[in-house]
């Protein structure tokens, strides 16, 4: 794991949900939701009430019928104690009527059955409001129980808790019902008791009813019957006050109706998601996980309310929301920001994400493998045969290891981390040879050319190390450095700062110079001709190899300025070779990236002009013809020079810098077959075959073939038996400054003219 685990993203999108949901659960924010949930609760089944608790139903007070009523109450009272009742609660508010008898009658059995009858409020004439209209001068409550009818409503008037006590600390309806005993401030209304199934008696049924009642193990309320719309609850709707009591006093007989503090859910699913989230390894255990969240969620739910407790479950799902998406926004941005659509693999966004991620994860370094002339190939092939060749590209890049993520960044660049520890130089370049091999799709053989470019180096941002991956990649080189490793160890002057500036300063002081390496006639052994190879010595004195200096004096954009020098001292060599009468064609390379207008036409008009030599004396070697993406340009540019008696070469033939699309779309005279190959000959008959194939092309289509990078007598030997025109190598001849290779044309001349020689 690359970070600490409780402050891995996924933890703190945790920790964020359970900020919230206990900051919205403390302010109670989604009581809404929550009053929802004990409305679906209370729906979840249906109890029959215990038949222990009646209600004797009542009309309503009115001032006319107050004498009535108060005859009504103490007829009741007289008959259920005659019954045997001993609990009866008279939730009604007695009033004083305009009948002094009556009042006494009703004061009278109060005070006769003072064991037996509580009355709301009694004891308390101060106490005022809408439930309890005492008019208590009349009637005599001193010495009478009392309790509390008091309810709390929500918003919306339901009733969900009734407490233990009223605000005069005497015990409500509900508890004193009940008898429990338990110690407990309020009690949930479980909202499962069918309200209906509460024996009730009154005027019409009172006889019948209750001979069909345990009547001394029952508490009856004396209560109104008629609703008057004063309170709610779950499921039953408009209730009187007496209907929510019994059923809070219902709840407490069952032993529930217990509260479950706001935090503990939120808190247990946070923290059991917490848990998973540390310790899941995989996936598939995390979302099985997730899955046990939301199915505890679920049980909790159905098990609360069947058990008639009340829990907070809005604050959890706000929790689960927040958290769901949150890791949703993650996975939109996994899907569509951080995955190209094509290829669906991940883009360099994700990569710039993941190596971030893995910094301190060991040295990790990045590559980037970059296609070349994509473009040209796309025009060509349709969608699908597109991604195919993406996917290929990017399932041959696997082979780094099965495990290797690749990614891509939608134009022509993959990528992939890896570790520092391994050899990595060989690796990438044995990547690259597979990578390079064409491939085949819908028959059709597709060539791969790729450079390769890679950080390794300890030091930089993660975004830095990757963006100078993709310069070494564009600095690489196909023909001669087509892998580019940035490393701690490479003190390259390709990334040394200081190098534009010393270039510029070596062209204007010219002090970038010019070798030459002989080529010989493979069959005559006679030198034919030789390639002028440029060469820069620094004020140090230590000479820089053009594989270096010739890509950073392209970026500069002043390739064309040294060739013109190249062109320049190559003519002027010829010159003098010419004054001496010891002439020999010379080939200058080129970069095939400067046919693309006039330019290089002109400057080379122009350098034979000035120099008066005779254009049959002068090859350009095409380097990099692989990087040409209009070949009806270049196309014409050689002609045009051509005809003027120019000829021209395809340098380094073979390898992925120049294919046969290049041979078969330009008008080149010779062929110089890759040292690449011609190193090998002698250990691979592989490579032998290809030469000789490569050999009877040439011929076949009438150019001359040069083998370059020869190095012993045997790949000498072998090449002039298989009829390779030419030689160049160190086995022939290194390249050598212009005074020595006259000076070995003289010599060779004086040779040859001698009687003897032969
Ligand atoms: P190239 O045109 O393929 O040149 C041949 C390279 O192989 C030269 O390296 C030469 O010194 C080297 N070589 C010759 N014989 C042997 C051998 O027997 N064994 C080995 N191992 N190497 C041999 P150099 O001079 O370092 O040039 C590298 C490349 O730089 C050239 O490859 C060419 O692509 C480019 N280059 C050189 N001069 C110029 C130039 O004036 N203009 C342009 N555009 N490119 C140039
Ligand atoms: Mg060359
Ligand atoms: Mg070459």
């Amino acid at each position: 794991m690359h970070r600490k685990f409780w402050l891995s993203e996924r933890s703190r999108h945790l920790y964020i949900a359970i900020a919230i949901a206990l900051l919205a659960g403390a302010i109670s924010l989604l009581k809404p939701l929550d009053i929802t949930a004990w409305a679906i609760q209370s729906r979840l089944s249906d109890r029959d009430a215990s038949g222990t608790i009646a209600l004797v139903e009542v009309g309503a007070y009115t001032d006319q019928n107050a004498a009535e009523e108060n005859r009504h109450i103490a007829s009741l009272i007289r008959k259920l104690r005659a019954r045997g009742a001993t609990r009866i609660f008279v939730n009604i508010p007695l009033r004083e009527s305009n009948l002094p008898s009556v009042d006494e009658e009703l004061s009278r059995v109060l005070s006769d059955n003072l064991d037996y009858v509580y009355v709301a409020g009694a004891n308390l004439p101060e106490q005022q409001n809408a439930t309890q209209d005492l008019r208590a001068n009349a009637l005599s409550f001193e010495r009478l129980k009392g309790f509390d009818n008091d309810v709390s409503q929500d918003f919306l008037r339901f009733v969900w808790t009734i407490r233990a006590e009223g605000d005069g600390g005497r015990e409500s309806l509900a508890f004193a019902l009940s008898r429990s005993g338990q110690k407990r401030t309020e009690v949930f209304i479980d909202g499962t008791i069918d309200s209906t199934s509460i024996p009730r008696l009154n005027q019409g049924n009172f006889d019948l009813a209750i001979d069909r009642i345990d009547v001394p193990d029952t508490a009856f309320v004396i209560g109104v019957g008629q609703l008057g719309n004063e309170l709610r609850v779950a499921k039953h709707g408009y209730v009187t006050n007496s209907v929510a009591h019994i059923l809070g006093a219902e709840t407490l007989l069952r032993g529930t109706g217990q509260r479950v503090a706001f935090y503990v859910l939120p808190l247990a699913i946070g923290l059991a998601l917490l848990l998973g989230v540390w310790f899941a390894r995989t996936p598939r255990i995390r979302r099985l996980v997730y899955a046990a969240c939301v199915l505890a969620f679920v049980s909790v739910f159905v098990g609360t309310g069947l058990a008639g407790v009340q829990a907070h479950f809005a604050d959890t799902l706000l929790l689960l929301t927040v958290y769901a998406s949150l890791r949703g926004l993650v996975l939109y941005k996994q899907r569509h920001l951080y995955i190209d659509p094509i290829t669906r693999l991940p883009n360099f966004s994700a990569l710039r994400r993941d190596f971030y991620a893995s910094e301190g994860q060991g040295n990790q370094g990045v590559v980037v493998v970059k296609i070349l002339r994509l473009d040209s190939i796309f025009a060509h092939v349709s969608e699908g045969e597109k991604r195919a060749y993406l996917r290929q590209v990017s399932d041959r890049l696997c082979i780094t290891g099965k495990d290797t993520k690749i990614y891509f960044d939608g134009g022509k660049y993959f990528a992939f981390m890896l570790d520092g520890a391994i050899d990595y130089e060989s690796h990438l370049s044995g990547l690259r040879a597979i990578v390079s091999q064409p491939i085949i799709i819908a028959s059709k053989s597709i060539d791969v050319a790729v450079t390769v470019g890679a950080d390794f180096s300890s030091k930089g941002l993660p975004a830095h190390r990757l963006s100078s991956a993709i310069a070494a990649a564009d600095h690489a080189r196909e023909a001669f450095q087509p892998v580019f490793i940035v490393s701690d160890a490479c003190h390259d002057d390709e990334w040394d700062h200081s190098l534009t500036a010393r270039l510029a300063e070596a062209l204007a002081e010219d002090r970038i110079s010019i070798k030459v390496q002989p080529q010989v006639d493979l069959k005559t052994g006679k030198f034919v001709a030789a390639e002028v190879l440029a060469r820069w010595q620094d004020q140090a004195g230590n000479e820089i190899s053009p594989a270096r200096f010739i890509p950073q004096f392209e970026r500069m954009a002043r390739l064309d300025e040294l060739t013109g020098r190249i062109l320049d001292k190559a003519m002027a060599a010829l010159r003098s070779l010419q004054d001496t009468g010891c002439v020999l064609p010379l080939s200058v390379n080129v970069s095939a990236v400067q046919f693309v207008d006039d330019r290089i036409a002109e400057m080379v008009e122009k350098s034979l002009r000035d120099y008066a030599v005779d254009p049959s004396l002068l090859k350009i070697e095409v380097t990099e013809t692989a990087r040409i993406e209009d070949f009806e340009t270049a196309r014409q540019i050689v002609e045009r020079l051509r005809s003027q008696g120019i000829t021209f070469s395809l340098d380094d033939f073979g390898v992925g810098s120049a294919n046969l699309e290049a041979l078969q779309r330009l008008p080149f005279d010779e062929v110089k077959i890759d040292q690449l190959f011609i190193q090998q000959l002698a250990g691979s008959c592989k490579t032998r075959a290809i030469v000789e194939g490569v050999l009877h092309t040439t011929s076949r289509a009438g150019m001359t073939s040069v083998a370059e990078g020869i190095e012993d007598l045997e790949t000498h030997t072998w090449l002039s038996s298989i009829g390779c025109d030419r030689g160049q190598g160190y086995f022939i001849a290194k390249p050598m400054v212009i005074s020595q290779f006259r000076n070995l044309l003289e010599l060779n001349r004086d040779v040859m003219s001698r009687p003897d020689y032969g």
